[in-house]
């Protein structure tokens, strides 16, 4: 069942808050506690850290980079793929330590990873300077939760096993001040084969639409330039609840507030991509004209495999008709290679899709066994080497789409979002989510500005402002 956190809850963690912020001026004075928080994986986790901050803001704390000097250290982890996890566990296990040094600092790890239970297990056993261990359906508790660790001084571990929450009214700390990250619903329900998602995240449940539309309305009214709506699948936000808003009305209520900003989502899943969204998009020109839409496979046996839910033919499909309501839209991907069985015509299928469409990006991926998935189980005979020598066909062949894609943008002056700045350049951020590099003074990040692309190699464009706005 998913159970929504009511203000009378929320509001019980109060005195947690109070109770540390006491504590930590009594061992530190009047110099803030600091703490140190490191993400992992993908944008939700980003969120989820933006609202632990927000609560260890409101305790006092203060943040820094440095984890040697810190009071409080976070990490919040990522199960997707066993190299994620092995991250985490080696940047965990480098604090030994430093808490053999300074007893006083409580680690704490979050997230994905310990919702597992073998994984949960492993911490207990093997990491015992770890004070605190909770999973993904807690965050709301995170002060009781401190609370409990500071005081017990033994490691306190929560995961309940749930279909999931959603709790409104936790503060956040952003890390950006004109990029925003919302989340408009949690979980998944499509249980791809390979994925521990579903396992981690729990049941797919939305975000009422008013409250999203009034978090956008004060971000956009707070200067925001780009609001990007979070979701492990955008698309079927709504199903189920009772408001009837689907996804493309959300949007366009978005798009209708008043302010020049830009709007972003991810992830969608090709099965519940329709044509009404395509339409909603080519309607809205405040949404990006940016679609990241993940196949995983090029071929339906291997994609049936995965549980994926659509063909080869429907997803070219879905991209063709984006294309002729939305000339101009970009496409990115995620791409698995080496899923178990899969053979090496199969995987030509994926480079035949991958030169058909012509994506300005991807993100692809070693297929990686996890515990608890059916594909775990399935016979795997191709060597991890043969792997690797085809992930790298597939990159080299996606470097040279890439450059023949962004070579079509040179020459062009379009409008850009000025991004990060580093040694005299800035990025500069076009609609369909490539990237300019051009000259610039730091202040200008988070400005608008017209930029021409003056070359493209496969991955890079250069270019210059032309007009600040
Ligand atoms: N909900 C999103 C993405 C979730 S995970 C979606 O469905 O598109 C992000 C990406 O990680 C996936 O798109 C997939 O390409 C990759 N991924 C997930 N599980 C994986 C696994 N077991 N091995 C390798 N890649 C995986
Ligand atoms: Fe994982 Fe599939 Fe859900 Fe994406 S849609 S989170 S890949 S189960």
């Amino acid at each position: 069942m998913i159970r929504k956190i009511t203000p009378e809850e929320l509001e019980s963690q109060r005195p947690f808050t109070e109770n540390i912020r006491r504590l930590y001026a009594q061992r530190k004075g009047d110099t803030p506690p600091l703490a140190f928080v490191r993400t992992f994986g993908c944008q939700q986790n980003v969120s989820d850290s933006e609202h632990i901050k927000g609560m260890l803001y409101d305790m006092g704390f203060a943040f820094t980079e440095e984890p040697e000097k810190a009071d409080f250290i976070l990490f919040n982890t990522c199960a997707v793929r066993e190299h994620a996890s092995d991250r985490a566990f080696g940047n965990v296990g480098a604090l030994k330590r430093l808490k053999k040094e300074r007893p006083d600092v409580l680690i704490a790890v979050c997230g994905c990873m310990v919702q597992q239970e073998h994984v949960a297990h492993k911490f207990r056993e093997s990491y015992p300077f770890v004070g605190l261990v909770f999973g993904t359906h807690v965050i709301h508790r995170f002060p009781e939760l401190m609370h409990e660790a500071l005081i017990k001084g033994k490691q306190i571990t929560v995961i309940p096993k749930e279909d999931g929450v959603i709790a409104e009214g936790i503060p956040v700390c952003r890390d950006s001040a004109f990029k925003a990250w919302i989340p408009i619903m949690y979980g998944c329900n499509n249980f791809c084969t390979y994925c521990v998602v579903p396992h981690v995240r729990g049941r797919e449940r939305s975000r009422s639409p008013q409250l999203i539309v009034e978090e956008a309305r004060q971000l956009v009214e707070a200067g925001y330039k780009e609001i990007a709506l979070l979701g492990q699948n955008v698309n079927s936000y709504g199903k189920g609840e009772e408001h009837g808003v689907n996804f493309s009305e959300l949007l366009r209520r978005i798009n209708a507030l008043p302010g020049d900003f830009t709007i972003r989502f991810m992830t969608s899943h090709p099965k519940d991509a329709t044509h009404e969204l395509f339409d909603t998009i080519a309607a809205c020109k405040k949404v990006s004209r940016h679609f990241h839409l993940p196949f995983q496979s090029g071929n339906d046996r291997v994609l049936k495999a995965m549980n994926r839910g659509y063909t080869r033919e429907q997803y070219l499909d879905l991209i063709r008709y984006a294309r002729s309501v939305i000339p101009e839209i970009s496409f990115t991907s995620d791409v698995i290679v080496g899923f178990p069985g899969e053979t090496r015509e199969e995987f030509e299928d994926t480079l035949r899709l991958v030169d058909e469409v012509g994506f300005t990006s991807l993100f692809t991926f070693i297929y990686s066994p996890r515990v608890g998935t059916p594909a775990a189980t399935l016979p795997d005979p191709i060597a991890p080497d043969e792997k690797v020598a085809w992930l790298k066909e597939l990159t080299a062949l996606q470097e040279k789409k890439s450059g023949e894609r962004l070579k079509q943008l040179v020459g062009t002056v379009q409008r850009a979002l000025l991004e990060n700045a580093a040694d005299g350049y800035l990025e500069a951020r076009l609609p369909e989510n490539s990237v300019v590099r051009v000259a610039g003074d730091p202040s200008l990040v988070g400005r608008y500005a017209t930029v021409r692309v003056n070359d493209a190699r496969s991955w890079i464009m250069n270019g210059e402002i032309c007009e600040i706005e």
